[in-house]
C-alpha cells in the first residue's frame, strides 16, 4: 500500500460512510450536540439489545456484546504472520508487517490511517566485539537461531540504539547494575573507572540511564549483559524447554535518554515532519555519548571469569559459579561499532471508531515495531489492540456507536525512543488537550500475571473493570486473579513513569493515561526467541491473555467513551498527591516546606469530591435532556483535570516534562519520580528550586481546583 506523509489519512471500508474529520474537533464539549444521532439510532434498532439507543442500558448490553466478541482466533492468527518478520523500526520487515496489519483491519470493516514521520535514528552496520585478555576470542552479537527460521536473515547484529559508533578498547570494570549507589560503592573502594570498558548487568533502572552514568564516570565504553540470576538459568528452564534467557540470547535494546526527552532527538516538542527544522544532532540533549554494546550471559562468563581485583558484595554477586570481581585487571575487552545515523521512516497505524458526538476521544494503542520476531514484545499488545478494533467494528456494523469516538493505534519505533507516540503527540498537542479523554496502553500482554499502571484518576476504572472481565483460567473475575498475586489485597496500581507509549501523552500533553498487561516468568527480553515458539509453549499457549487484555482495555475505552458522566476519579488524584507530600515533606530543604502545595491539594480534594457528587447524582435515576448542560459541565471540568496538572515551563531539569505529579526517575529511566520538580530540589538540598517547584505545584493544584469548582457548582 501507499503511504504518503504525516497526515495523510486513507479511508475505506464501511466506517468511511460514517466518518468525520479528525479536524472536525472542536474544543467544546459536545456531548449534547444532535450530530447523527438519530441515524445511529435507528441503525441500533436492528441490533435489538433491549433498550432505547443511547441509552446507559444500550451502552451496558453493547459492552456485554464486546465481551462476548473478543476471541483468540484472530490474535493467534495475526501473530503468527507478523513474528515472522523482523520488525525492528525502518526495516523491510517492519513494512511487511504494516501491510499486513493495514489490510486486515480494513478486511474487518475499520477505517485505518498510516501516521508518517521521519525520524534521526541510528542503524547497526558491523558490530565487532573482542575480548582481548587474557585471550584473544571475539564475542558473538547475533544468536544461533535454528536452521530455517523464517527472515533469520534480516536479524541485524544485536546493539544498543542511539549508541555512537566509534573504537574503544582497555581494561574491564565489573559495575552491578550501574546505579548510583554502585558507583559509590566503587569510588569507596578506590575503583578507578576512567578510561575503563564498564561491564553492566542488566536490570535495576533503563539501560540508557547505565550509559550515561559509566559515561559520567569517565568510562571510555560499556557492555551490558543479562546476568543469569536476573533472566536466565537460575530462574528456571531455558529457551526452548522453558521461557527464561539461554546463554546466547541479547537484550538489544535503545540508550536513547529518553528521561530527558523521547522521540526524535532532532524535534524536542515537535513534530518530525518535513517542514519542522531539525536541530544539530550535537545539540540534541538525549542522545548518549558513549559507545556502548549488549552481549549474552554466554560470553560474559569468561569477561567475569577472568576479572581480578577486590571481591565483589554480595549483592553484587550473580548467577555463575564463581566469585564476581570488580577489576580492573585480567580482563580486556575491544568494541568496534559501525553504526550509521541517518533519517528512517516511523508509521502508526491509526484505526478511528467514530462516536457520535465525534470532538471527543479516547485512544487506546501498542507499539508495533519489535526488535527481532517480537511475539510477546510487542505483537502481544498490538494484536490485543487489533482485537479490540475488529470487534468494536462488529458492534458498529450492527449500528452501536459510541458517544465519543474511540482511536486505536499501533505505535511504530517505540524501541528505539518512544519515537513514534511522542511524534503524534507532539503533532497534535492542542487537539489532545482540548479533546482526548484518556490514553490505554498495552506493551506486553502475554504472561500468567495481570499488571497495571495508571495515574490515580483511573485506579477505580481498573478496578470496576476488572471486576467485570474473566481472568484467563477459570480463576474468577480478573481482579480475583489479580488480587490472588497480592495474596488476597487489593491490588497495587503502578505509577507511570516512562518507558513505554503513555509518555508523551501523559507528561507531555497531559492526557490521563493507563499502562494494561501480562507478565510473569519471561527472560527472552529484546532477544530472537521472544518468537511464536516461545509464545505457543510456555508463554501464552492459546492467546488466552492476549484475548484478556483486549477485554479489560477494550471494556475501559468502552466506558470511557460512552458513560453520561466520564468515569474518572480525581479526588484519588487529589488524596495521592497530598500522600506524596507528606512522603517527601522530611526532605524539605531548611526554610521549606509542603505545607503550602498540601493546603492546596486538600483544596483541591473538596472541589473534586463536589464534582463527583453532582456527577453521581445527575447519573443516579438517568440523564434527562433537561440535565444535558449540568453533565457538559461535569465532564469538561473532568477533562480540565490532568492538563492542569500540567505547566507550560516544564519541570527545570528536563522542560519537555511538562506533568508536575509524574515524571519518569533521572536516575532510574523507567520507575516514576513523583513530584519530580520538588523531589530533585530536596536531593540537591536547593531551597530556592524548592521554592519555585512549589509554586509551579500549586498553580497546577490551583487550576485543577477552579476547574473542579467550576463543574460542580
Ligand atoms: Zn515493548
Amino acid at each position: 500500500m501507499s503511504v504518503r506523509a504525516s497526515t495523510a489519512v486513507v479511508v475505506a471500508g464501511l466506517m468511511g460512510a460514517a466518518l468525520v474529520p479528525e479536524t472536525a474537533a472542536t474544543a467544546e464539549d459536545d456531548d449534547t450536540r444532535p450530530a447523527d444521532a438519530s441515524r445511529a439510532q435507528s441503525d441500533a434498532a436492528a441490533a435489538r439489545p433491549g433498550a432505547r439507543p443511547g441509552s446507559p442500558r444500550w451502552q451496558r448490553a453493547y459492552q456485554r456484546r464486546f465481551l462476548a466478541e473478543v476471541d483468540n482466533a484472530s490474535p493467534r492468527k495475526w501473530s503468527r504472520a507478523m513474528a515472522r518478520q523482523v520488525g525492528r523500526v525502518g526495516t523491510e520487515g517492519n513494512a511487511e508487517t504494516l501491510r499486513y496489519a493495514v489490510r486486515e483491519l480494513r478486511a474487518a470493516g475499520l477505517q485505518v490511517s498510516v501516521d508518517e514521520y521521519s525520524v534521526y535514528a541510528s542503524r547497526p552496520v558491523d558490530i565487532a566485539l573482542q575480548q582481548t585478555a587474557p585471550r584473544q576470542r571475539p564475542i558473538a552479537s547475533l544468536e544461533e537461531v535454528p536452521a530455517g527460521t523464517p527472515n533469520a536473515d534480516d536479524l541485524a547484529d544485536a546493539y544498543n540504539a542511539y549508541s555512537p559508533g566509534g573504537q574503544v578498547s582497555g581494561e574491564v570494570v565489573y559495575v552491578n547494575y550501574g546505579r548510583p549507589q554502585d558507583y559509590a560503592a566503587l569510588e569507596s573502594r578506590g575503583v578507578d573507572l576512567d578510561g575503563k570498558i564498564a561491564l553492566a548487568r542488566y536490570g535495576a533502572n533503563f539501560r540508557g540511564v547505565k550509559s550515561d552514568l559509566a559515561d559520567q564516570h569517565g568510562a571510555a565504553g560499556m557492555l551490558i549483559y543479562s546476568d543469569p540470576a536476573d533472566d536466565g538459568f537460575v530462574k528456571g528452564p531455558v529457551y526452548p524447554e522453558g521461557p527464561w534467557r539461554p546463554a546466547d540470547a541479547i537484550q538489544r535494546g535503545s540508550i536513547q535518554e529518553i528521561y530527558r526527552y523521547p522521540g526524535d532527538p532532532l524535534t524536542p516538542g515537535e513534530p518530525s515532519t518535513p517542514g519542522t527544522p531539525r536541530i544539530a544532532p550535537e545539540e540534541a540533549g538525549n542522545l548518549p555519548s558513549l559507545p556502548t554494546a549488549p552481549i549474552a550471559y554466554g560470553e560474559a562468563r569468561p569477561v567475569l571469569r577472568a576479572l581480578s581485583g577486590a571481591r565483589a558484595p554480595k549483592d553484587w554477586q550473580g548467577g555463575f559459579d564463581f566469585p564476581y570481581r570488580f577489576g580492573p585487571g585480567g580482563s580486556e575487552v575491544s568494541l568496534d561499532l559501525q553504526i550509521d545515523y541517518e533519517q528512517v521512516p516511523v508509521r502508526n497505524i491509526v484505526v478511528r471508531v467514530p462516536g457520535t458526538r465525534p470532538g471527543k476521544h479516547v485512544l487506546v494503542g501498542a507499539h508495533r515495531d519489535t526488535w527481532a520476531f517480537g511475539a510477546r514484545d510487542n505483537l502481544s499488545g498490538w494484536v490485543s489492540t487489533m482485537e479490540i478494533a475488529r470487534a468494536l467494528g462488529d458492534l458498529y456494523r450492527d449500528g452501536w456507536r459510541p458517544r465519543r469516538s474511540i482511536v486505536l493505534a499501533g505505535w511504530d519505533g517505540e524501541e528505539y525512543g518512544l519515537l513514534g507516540s511522542t511524534e503524534y503527540a507532539e503533532a497534535r498537542a492542542r487537539r489532545l488537550r482540548a479533546n482526548a479523554v484518556a490514553y490505554v496502553n498495552m506493551d506486553g500482554t502475554a504472561g500468567s500475571e495481570f499488571a497495571a499502571g495508571a495515574v490515580p484518576s483511573l485506579d477505580r476504572l481498573l478496578f470496576s473493570t476488572t471486576r467485570r472481565v474473566d481472568a484467563p483460567r477459570g480463576q474468577g473475575s480478573v481482579y480475583d486473579a489479580w488480587s490472588g498475586q497480592a495474596d488476597g489485597q487489593r491490588p497495587e496500581i503502578e505509577r507511570l513513569g516512562s518507558g513505554s507509549d503513555y509518555t508523551a501523552l501523559l507528561q507531555h500533553v497531559g492526557v490521563a493515561s493507563a499502562d494494561v498487561g501480562y507478565t510473569g516468568d519471561w527472560g527472552l527480553y529484546h532477544s530472537a526467541y521472544d518468537d511464536t515458539r516461545s509464545i505457543e509453549e510456555t508463554v501464552d499457549p492459546r492467546y488466552r491473555s492476549q484475548t484478556t487484555a483486549a477485554e479489560v482495555s477494550g471494556l475501559m475505552a468502552l466506558r470511557l467513551a460512552t458513560e453520561d458522566v466520564i468515569p474518572m476519579r480525581y479526588s484519588d488524584y487529589a488524596e495521592t498527591t497530598a500522600d506524596l507530600l507528606a512522603e517527601l515533606a522530611p526532605d524539605a530543604p531548611a526554610g521549606t516546606g509542603v505545607e503550602e502545595a498540601t493546603q492546596r491539594a486538600r483544596e483541591w480534594l473538596r472541589a473534586t469530591r463536589a464534582l463527583e457528587e453532582r456527577g453521581a447524582s445527575l447519573r443516579q435515576d438517568g440523564v434527562t435532556a433537561g440535565e444535558r448542560p449540568a453533565v457538559r459541565q461535569v465532564n469538561r471540568a473532568v477533562l480540565a483535570q490532568e492538563e492542569a496538572l500540567t505547566r507550560p515551563a516544564g519541570i527545570p531539569s528536563r522542560p519537555w516534562f511538562k506533568h508536575q505529579v509524574f515524571a519518569p526517575g533521572l536516575t532510574t529511566g523507567y520507575a516514576a519520580q513523583p513530584l519530580p520538580a520538588l523531589a530533585e530540589a530536596a536531593e540537591a538540598d536547593d531551597a530556592d528550586a524548592f521554592e519555585q517547584a512549589s509554586d509551579q505545584l500549586e498553580r497546577s493544584l490551583r487550576t485543577a481546583t477552579e476547574a473542579a469548582r467550576a463543574g460542580a457548582s
